[in-house]
C-alpha cells in the first residue's frame, strides 16, 4: 500500500495521477526518455534536435517588459546558445551568473534565427558531475510532484519490493513460451533503462501490455466459463409452433436471421444460463430473431422478459410482437414508467401468478417490485444503453425456486469492433447479422452546409407531395434541455408555417408518453407527412415509408448516433435520403465523423472508426460500466498481444491454475466489485 511509503501529501499528489497503489505506481511508466548520456557541441546543433549542451553563462538580462523573460546565453568552446524563459522563479533567474556552468537538454527552436532552446532542461553544475550512463526517463507530472520525485518514489518502491519478492510472475512458463522478459525486470528497465537506445525498452513494455491483457482476459472469459457453474432451463424446440409463427411473417427470413437463430436455440437447449450478443446493423432484422427465440421459451413454459432502453421503442416492440404473438395465443403486455400506478399494480400480480407470457418494456422491468414466476429468457435491446450491473440485475432478481437463471439474449446495433469482441465482449458469444432483408436500396447521404436549408424545403415539399414521409431530426443539444425544447418548438413553427398544405407534428422526449404514442402511430399510419423530432427517435424507430431524413447540426453527432438516426429510413423498397445539416465552424473531429458517415453506410466500418477515433473507454462508456480499463495496452495497436493472451488465458482458466486470482488483483484493482458472485 502506498501509505507504507509515503506521506499523506505525497499520496495525495499521487492520486492526482490515477496512482492508488505501489503497483499502479509501478504502471506509472515514462512517457519517453532522453540520451543525456554525451554532452553535444553547440557547433554541431540544429534547429528542430535535441541536444545536452554544458557551458559557462556569458550573459544574463531579465526583463519584465513587455513580458516576462529571462535570457541566458551559455559558450562552450566551438559556440554560443542562448537558453530563454518565459516562466520563472526568482530564485532562478538568480542561479544564473557570468561564469557559472550550466548543463542544458532541450530542442533547438526551429523558428528562431540565432541558436535557442526555450524552457531547456538544466542544471547548474558545481562541482563535475558525471554524466547518466543511460537513458532518462520523462513522466507526465503533476503540480508539486517532479521529474526528480517521481523517479525517487518508483526507486523507493522498488527498493520495498526487492525485499519482499511481491512482483514475482505468476506464469514463469508464459514468458518462455511467448518469450517474454520477466515481471520485475521489466519494470526496472522501464523505470531505470540501462540501456542509451530507446528500441531496447520495447521488449519490457510489451511483457506488461501481455500481461494487462491477459488479466483483461482471465477476467472476462473467466465470467464467461464462470457462466456454467449456473443452471438455467433447458428449452426444447417445437418445431410446428416456429413453422406456424415462421409462415405467419409478412416476409422471408434471410439465411443469417436463420443462422443466428439456431446458434441461439442450441444455448437455449443447453442447462446453464445462456449469454449471447446478437448484433446486426440497423434494420437487419433483429426483433424477429429475439421473438422466435421468445416464442420456444413461452412453448416450453417459461416467461419472457423484454427490455428496451426508450419508452417509444419499446412501445412499437410491444405493438409489433402483440400483433405477432397474439395469433398464438401469447398473452403480451406492457410495462413503463409512465403506467399508471393501480395498472402496473395488475400487471405485477398477473406476472408471478404466471398469467403474462411476454411482457416488454423499459428500464421499469428490473425494478424490484417486477417478479416472473418463471422468467426464462431475458432479451435487451440495445444492450449498450444498458450498464452491466443493470444487466446481471436482471437475473439475480428472478432466480426460480429452482435457483435457476434465465438466459440472456442482448441485441445490438452498434457492431462491436473485432479487437473489442475479443476483449470488452470476451463473456459472451456473439452471433452477427450482416446483412439487410433483400429489396433494401442503400441510403444516399448528403453533407450540405447550414446556410443552404432554404433551398431544400421546396425539394421537401416535392418529396412529400409524391406521397413519402420526412423526418426532421433536431440536435442533441446537451448543455441545456430547455434550450433544446426551444430550438424544436421553433424549428417546428418555421417549418410549419413554410409546409403549409402538408400536415407536420412534433415529438419529443418531454411529452407523455400517451401523447407520443399518438403521434407516432398517426405518423406510422401515414397521416403526418413530416414529424419533426429530437434524437428521442434514434433507436428502434420502424416507419418503412418514412424515405427522408434531414438532421440539423450533425457535427455535434457522435458516429453511432447519426448512424443510428440515418437507420430509421431506407426500411422499405424505395429510395431513401438521409440530409445533413452542418454548422459553421467544425473542428476536426467533427470533420472527421462526418467525412466517415458520409463515405460509409456499413455500420460495422463506421464502429471500427469510431473506436479509432474515441479509443475504447468513450466508446464504451467504460467509466460508467464498472468495467476494468486497460491502463498500458492499447487493443487497437496491441491486437496481436490480444490473440496470445487470449489463447493463453483459455489454457490458464481450463487448467485452473492457481495464480490467476492473485494475477487478477494485481491487474484490475476493483477486482473484487466486479465479479458476479
Ligand atoms: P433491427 O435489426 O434494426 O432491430 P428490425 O428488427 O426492426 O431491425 O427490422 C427492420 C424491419 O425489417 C422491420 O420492419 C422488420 O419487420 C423487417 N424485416 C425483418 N426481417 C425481414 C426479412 N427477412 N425480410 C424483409 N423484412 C424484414
Ligand atoms: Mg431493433
Amino acid at each position: 500500500m502506498l501509505d507504507s511509503l509515503f506521506t499523506e501529501n505525497q499520496i495525495s499528489k499521487l492520486r492526482k495521477l490515477g496512482i492508488k497503489s505501489l503497483f499502479d505506481l509501478l504502471l506509472h511508466l515514462p512517457l519517453k526518455y532522453l540520451d543525456k548520456t554525451q554532452i553535444d557541441l553547440i557547433q554541431d546543433i540544429s534547429p528542430g534536435g535535441s541536444y545536452q549542451i554544458q557551458g559557462k553563462v556569458t550573459y544574463v538580462k531579465t526583463a519584465y517588459q513587455p513580458r516576462k523573460n529571462l535570457t541566458v546565453v551559455i559558450e562552450d568552446a566551438t559556440g554560443s546558445l542562448q537558453l530563454r524563459f518565459l516562466n520563472f522563479y526568482s530564485s532562478q533567474s538568480r542561479q544564473f551568473s557570468e561564469g557559472v556552468i550550466v548543463r542544458a537538454y532541450g530542442e533547438v527552436n526551429p523558428k528562431s534565427l540565432i541558436k535557442e532552446m526555450i524552457h531547456p532542461d538544466y542544471e547548474i553544475i558545481v562541482t563535475d558531475k558525471p554524466l547518466p550512463k543511460c537513458l532518462t526517463p520523462i513522466y507526465a507530472l503533476t503540480r508539486g510532484l517532479g521529474q526528480k520525485s517521481i523517479l525517487n518514489f518508483v526507486k523507493k518502491t522498488f527498493d520495498q519490493i526487492a525485499k519482499k519478492d511481491t512482483l514475482l510472475d505468476h506464469f514463469p512458463e508464459l514468458n518462455i513460451k511467448r518469450n517474454l522478459p520477466d515481471l520485475t525486470k521489466s519494470l526496472r528497465e522501464l523505470h531505470m533503462p540501462s540501456s542509451t537506445k530507446p528500441e531496447d525498452i520495447d521488449p519490457y513494455r510489451k511483457k506488461l501490455i501481455y500481461d494487462e491483457l491477459l488479466a483483461h482476459q482471465l477476467f472476462f472469459r473467466g465470467l464467461y466459463h464462470q457462466q456454467k457453474n449456473y443452471i438455467a432451463k433447458k428449452i426444447i424446440f417445437d418445431r410446428s409452433l416456429h413453422d406456424a409463427f415462421v409462415s405467419s411473417l409478412e416476409f422471408t427470413l434471410t439465411g443469417q436471421q436463420e443462422n443466428c437463430f439456431n446458434e441461439i436455440m442450441s444455448d437455449l437447449g443447453c442447462s446453464f444460463p445462456m449469454n449471447r450478443l446478437l448484433q446486426g446493423d440497423v434494420g437487419s432484422g433483429k426483433t424477429v430473431v429475439a421473438t422466435m427465440a421468445a416464442l420456444q421459451a413461452i412453448k416450453n413454459g417459461g416467461q419472457v422478459g423484454f427490455m428496451a432502453p426508450t419508452e417509444i421503442l419499446a412501445e412499437q416492440h410491444y405493438i409489433k410482437l402483440r400483433d405477432w404473438l397474439n395469433p398464438l395465443n401469447i398473452s403480451v403486455e406492457f410495462l413503463s414508467g409512465s403506467i399508471s400506478a393501480p395498472e402496473k399494480k395488475i400487471i405485477y400480480e398477473r406476472l408471478v401468478e404466471g398469467r403474462i407470457d411476454l411482457l416488454v418494456g423499459t428500464h421499469a422491468l428490473i425494478q424490484d417490485k417486477v417478479r416472473f414466476k418463471s422468467l426464462a429468457l431475458y432479451i435487451i435491446d440495445e444492450q449498450h444503453r444498458f450498464g452491466v450491473e443493470q444487466r446481471l440485475q436482471i437475473r439475480s432478481n428472478n432466480k426460480t425456486r429452482a435457483h435457476e437463471e434465465a438466459h440472456q439474449l442482448m441485441m445490438s446495433a452498434t457492431p462491436i469492433p473485432r479487437t473489442l469482441s475479443m476483449s470488452y465482449f470476451a463473456d459472451m458469444d456473439i452471433s452477427t447479422i450482416n446483412e439487410l432483408p433483400p429489396g433494401r436500396q442503400p441510403i444516399k447521404t448528403k453533407l450540405i452546409s447550414d446556410s443552404r436549408r432554404n433551398d431544400l424545403l421546396t425539394i421537401i415539399q416535392k418529396h412529400c407531395n409524391e406521397g413519402n414521409q420526412v423526418y426532421w431530426v433536431c440536435p442533441l443539444i446537451e448543455e441545456s434541455e430547455v434550450l433544446q425544447l426551444e430550438t424544436v418548438e421553433n424549428t417546428f413553427q418555421q417549418l410549419s408555417s413554410f409546409f403549409k398544405s402538408q400536415t407536420i407534428a412534433l415529438i419529443h422526449g418531454k411529452m407523455k408518453q400517451s401523447e407520443k404514442e399518438t403521434i407516432m402511430q398517426t405518423f406510422k399510419a401515414g397521416h403526418t407527412q413530416i414529424l419533426v423530432a429530437t434524437t428521442v427517435i434514434e433507436v428502434g424507430v420502424d416507419v418503412p415509408n418514412a424515405t427522408m431524413m434531414i438532421i440539423e447540426n450533425a457535427e455535434r453527432m457522435g458516429l453511432s448516433q447519426l448512424h443510428q438516426l440515418r437507420g430509421r429510413v431506407g426500411r422499405g423498397s424505395k429510395q431513401s435520403t438521409c440530409i445533413l445539416f452542418y454548422g459553421k465552424k467544425l473542428t476536426d473531429t467533427a470533420k472527421d465523423r462526418l467525412r466517415i458517415i458520409y463515405e460509409n453506410t456499413d455500420g460495422f466500418k463506421i464502429s471500427e472508426e469510431d473506436l479509432k477515433l474515441r479509443g475504447p473507454g468513450e466508446f464504451l462508456g467504460l467509466k460508467q460500466s464498472g468495467l476494468p480499463s486497460l491502463k498500458i495496452a492499447n487493443i487497437n495497436k496491441d491486437d496481436d498481444l490480444l490473440a496470445l493472451a487470449k489463447s493463453d488465458a483459455e489454457y490458464l482458466l481450463t487448467t485452473k491454475h492457481n495464480d490467476i486470482q492473485s494475477h487478477l488483483q494485481r491487474w484490475i484493482s476493483d477486482y473484487q466489485e466486479i465479479t458476479r458472485t
